[in-house]
């Protein structure tokens, strides 16, 4: 092989390498959690951003989280309000518990995961390997 050549592949190896690393380190690029408290509630200012990331439904997201905190929580707009003061490392370690179980393929770990129903059975479908693995939590 000539050296030019070599040192075209090499540099193709290379970035591609690279390119796997970044997107094995990012996973989700969740926002920050904006929160604000109002008396004995907590605003979740931008709550909405995240089931949009996640790819999953709003209101499930809502009642994962609401279950977890064991508090009652609603939707307001792009807002969740929670009864109670939470703090953001709260909802951050929640979605972190939340992509592990409903979002990431157990076989490669990709976040491009979608749900699939049938009959009363949940399924995640991995976009990225193809897995299909069954879920078991009620909050898909
Ligand atoms: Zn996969």
């Amino acid at each position: 092989m000539v050296k030019s050549e070599y040192e075209k592949l090499l540099k193709k190896i290379q970035d591609k390498v690279s390119e796997n690393k970044k997107n094995s380190g990012s996973r989700f690029e969740l926002p920050q959690v904006d929160i604000m408290w109002q008396g004995n509630r907590t605003l979740f200012r931008n709550f909405s951003e995240f089931p949009k990331i996640l790819r999953r439904d709003a209101d499930k997201v809502l009642q994962y989280l609401s279950k977890e905190f064991a508090t009652p929580a609603q939707m307001a707009g792009d807002k969740a309000v929670f009864v109670g003061k939470k703090e953001p490392h709260d909802f951050t370690s929640l979605f972190a518990r939340y992509v592990k179980e409903y979002v990431e393929c157990p076989t490669c770990k990709s976040p491009d995961t979608r749900v699939e129903r049938s009959n009363r059975l949940a399924f995640l479908i991995c976009e990225a390997c193809g897995a299909k693995s069954s879920l078991k939590g009620n909050y898909v």
